[in-house]
């Protein structure tokens, strides 16, 4: 998979495009008005593996709290404006850095040329992101409907705004519920253009339903090389979105983070609570970093063969579990209560063994 050569901008620390890896983001759903759990969510989104969190600034009291969330952040922070210019100087005279911002829709040349210079002087990045369902009157007559042409568009009407100031640190969305309009529209706009895409399916749904068509949209785009960071976008806590993410850059080959759990589907020959125990061992793993894969597989006859590639796994027998290192079985537990405990410390011991190899 080769990727689309883009140019690279920073978001803080954060680099996205060029040769950096897909970047993992999500966006609070806390008041920024309140301090607290937005700092709070922030560092959850932080730990679940966003690299990047976006907040809404709805008004200047919102703007007014970014200061200290800022300070409080430990990953960069993107303020989301839409339409009122002055929140945007707020947000980057709070320290944000980086604003998604649509200057074609912030009310005349003097707001651009303001929002331009302020980001300029700080090295703050601005993304345009365009969404098929806040289309112009004028665009959807010409276009018949939000289509991808419309999008495209829509978005290079802001590039313009901002290349005639010399601002380049651009990124850009194009989101749209539909997944193929979505991935139509940054197939043409790849064409167009060499700045970095933000991609993601809006209002994609339900947790399952948004998994879904977030993994089909994002993953045509990643496996075409387009894409330089990713929000998946779920109708859920916004927690669960980077773990998401990363399941549909790790199943890609681009990037990995934490244990890949594999464990088999359960069939008539199952004889534990694999269901319940598979859940345990993902809960029990949560936070851990590092990179091994586990099995969590129903059966003794079939479980350590078809899970081999595993570094670790647990096979069900009746009343027992075998645990197993590549395929071999290492050791039998008894007692279905006994099975994650006995599981945990193996795994444990087995990633203290690999830490002491190097
Ligand atoms: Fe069935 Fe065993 Fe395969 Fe699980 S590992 S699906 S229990 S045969």
């Amino acid at each position: 998979m080769e990727r689309r050569k883009t140019r690279s901008i920073s978001v803080g620390n954060v680099g996205i495009g060029g040769d950096n890896p897909v970047r993992v983001q999500s966006m609070c759903n806390t008041d920024t008005r309140d301090k607290h759990a937005t700092v709070a969510q922030v560092r959850q989104l932080a730990e679940a593996g966003c690299e990047i969190v976006r907040l809404a600034v709805p008004d200047m009291k919102a703007a007014k709290a970014l200061e200290s969330i800022r300070s409080l952040s430990p990953v960069p922070l993107i303020a989301d404006i839409h339409f009122d210019y002055r929140l945007a100087l707020a947000a980057l005279d709070s320290g944000m850095d980086g604003l998604r911002i649509n200057p074609g829709n912030i009310g005349g040349e003097n707001k651009v040329d303001a929002v331009v210079r302020a980001a300029s002087e700080c090295g703050a990045p601005i993304r345009i992101g365009v969404n098929g369902g806040s289309l112009s009157k004028t665009l959807l007559a010409k276009y018949g409907g939000p289509t991808p042409e419309a999008m495209v568009e829509s978005a290079m009407e802001h590039v313009a705004l901002l290349e005639a100031r010399d601002f380049f640190q651009t990124k850009i969305s194009l989101k749209s519920s539909s997944v193929l309009t979505t991935v139509r529209a940054y197939e043409l706009l790849a064409q167009k253009v060499d700045y970095p895409l933000h991609i993601g399916i809006t209002e994609a749904g339900t947790l399952v339903r948004g998994a879904v068509k977030s993994s089909v949209g994002l993953g045509i785009l990643l496996w075409q090389g387009l894409g330089d960071t990713l929000r998946v976008s779920l109708t859920h806590d916004p927690v669960a979105e980077p773990g998401v993410a990363w399941e549909i850059l790790r199943s890609l080959g681009l990037r990995q983070r934490g244990p890949e759990i594999v464990s088999c589907p359960t069939c008539g020959r199952t004889e534990i609570n694999l269901i319940d125990l598979a859940s345990r061992v993902e809960d029990a793993l949560r936070g851990v970093d590092e990179v091994f894969t586990v099995a969590v597989m129903g059966c003794v006859v079939n479980g350590p063969g078809e899970a081999r590639e595993a570094d670790i796994g647990i096979a069900g027998g009746r009343g027992l579990g075998m645990i197993f290192r590549k395929g071999e079985v290492i050791r039998k537990v008894k007692g279905d209560e006994n099975l994650l405990p006995e599981f945990m410390k193996e795994i444990q011991e087995f990633l203290q063994e690999r830490r002491n190899t190097g």
